[in-house]
């Protein structure tokens, strides 16, 4: 290491200041520090990520699942200069502006039937943890004060903050707050697509007998519609969500659709509620509503929500953060929708996705390869190991793939790709190369 020349070149001087003060989220410190050879990146630009030598990365998994038009977008370049040379940030709190009052419209117009308010916040988790207040709220002001247990299916992830984090059910994340969290029931995962129709009604009916049983007690389900991307890119079949939104009807519960990262075209069409022809009562975005250039999100809303809290000023929602409605995201977030408007992104991609879940088929052949899998615009493998988030077997194929220029994240023993939904052919074959090549490689080392 150069660290005792710091000042010498950036990379060093980036790693030295890492090292000493740098904590990094989901990443097992002791081990980070020992090891401390970060990939240090200075620029992107598509489906690649630079690092400070100049060596390209294609990026699996879109930035964390974010950037769905891929990096340095000049239309979003472009649309957040001109915003910030107006206005950069003004509170949304009673007043208003052009780039939140406009987005709001335009959201409204591509959601699903039925949603139409937008209440904004700033990532994923911030999101959900509106709806989940928005749910309780909704009855509260009902005078439905019992109804305040969530339902949320195992594996599911939801987000970090406290509230969120009481939907997941990827137990080594939720474990230490287990004590400090909401009242959540966790219910089966349905099966994968194309599973016998026995497995699935035991899973549906899982779900039933919980509702019918708590349905006094209950505020919301809350799924991941189609796709649980934490969970491994496990997708079920869009059947679950019609019945889930006849079974919440029936019994009068809120349905959450957490679209955080379903939504912007990752199952093929704009929204995963769309597969199934549903409109959830409460629709959570982020990740790719600004694609991925700013953190902002935005809860949706049914009318019948929002009517909920009208009246009284004691019924209004008294919930918002600092920089809800932030102007330079809702410009790049205003820009995202008519880049998927006039640039054809979600027809574009089929091909994509195609080629995606081939390619994946084939590789699970190779050995080490327990299942395979693909949904829109992923796809992943399980390799052979002890499984769950903990698992090594992933980290292999990791090294394998930095190593031969790709950025491949794994979940565990789960190797997956999330690409832009943008990206090129020709670096869409090379990623596809890359993961083949690491998977034979990992497997035939360890
Ligand atoms: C990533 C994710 C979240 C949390 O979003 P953040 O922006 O990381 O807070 C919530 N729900 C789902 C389904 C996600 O994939």
């Amino acid at each position: 290491m150069t660290d005792d020349f710091p000042f010498g070149d950036l990379r060093a001087r980036v790693c030295a200041a890492d090292r000493a003060f740098s904590w990094h989220p989901y990443t097992p410190m002791r081990a980070y520090l020992d090891e401390h050879r970060p990939l240090v990146i200075g620029a992107a630009r598509g489906a690649r990520l630079y690092d400070l030598d100049g060596r390209s990365y294609l990026d699996g998994n879109g930035s964390w699942w974010v950037a769905v038009l891929g990096h340095g977008h000049p239309r979003l370049v472009a649309a957040l200069q001109q915003q910030a040379a107006r206005l950069c940030h003004v509170s949304f709190a009673g007043i208003t502006h052009e780039p939140g009052a406009l987005l709001a419209e335009e959201l409204v117009a591509v959601a699903p039937p039925g949603l139409a308010r937008v209440f904004y916040s700033d990532d994923g988790s911030t999101a959900v943890e509106v709806a989940l207040k928005l749910a309780l709220q909704f009855w509260h002001n009902q005078g439905a004060t019992r109804r305040h247990r969530f339902v949320a299916l195992d594996d599911a992830f939801h987000g970090d903050t406290l509230g969120a984090c009481s939907l997941g059910g990827i137990e080594v994340f939720r474990r230490p707050f287990a004590g400090a969290l909401c009242d959540c029931v966790h219910v089966p995962t349905p099966p994968q697509p194309g599973a016998e129709d026995e497995a699935y009604g035991r899973a549906f009916e899982a779900l039933a007998t919980l509702v019918r049983r708590d349905r006094d007690e209950l505020c919301a389900v809350v799924v991941e519609p189609l796709l649980q991307g934490a969970a491994g890119m496990r997708s079920y079949a869009p059947r679950y969500l019609r019945e889930l939104r006849a079974l919440c009807d029936r019994h009068e519960v809120l349905l959450v659709a957490d679209e955080v990262f379903t939504g912007y075209g990752r199952t093929g069409a704009m929204w995963a509620c769309e597969a199934a022809g549903v409109s959830p009562d409460l629709l959570c975005t982020a990740k790719g509503f600004t694609g991925g250039v700013l953190p902002m999100a935005a809860t949706l809303a049914s009318s019948a929500v929002f009517d909920a809290f009208l009246g009284a000023p004691e019924r209004a929602f008294f919930h918002g953060h600092s920089f809800t409605g932030n102007p330079l995201g809702a410009a790049v977030a205003r820009e995202v929708l008519a880049v998927f408007r006039e640039e054809a992104v979600l027809e574009r991609a089929r091909p994509k996705a195609a080629r995606l879940a081939e390619a994946f088929a084939r590789m699970a052949s190779l050995p080490g390869v327990r299942s395979h899998r693909a949904c829109g615009m992923t796809a992943a493998l399980d390799l052979a190991g002890v499984g769950g988030y903990l698992g090594r077997a992933g980290w292999r194929v990791y090294a394998e793939a930095l190593a031969r220029g790709a950025y491949l994240r794994p979940l565990g023993d789960t190797v997956y790709v999330a690409p832009p939904l943008v990206i090129d052919d020709a670096d869409l074959e090379e990623l596809l190369g890359i993961v083949e090549e690491s998977v034979r490689a990992a497997v035939a080392a360890g």
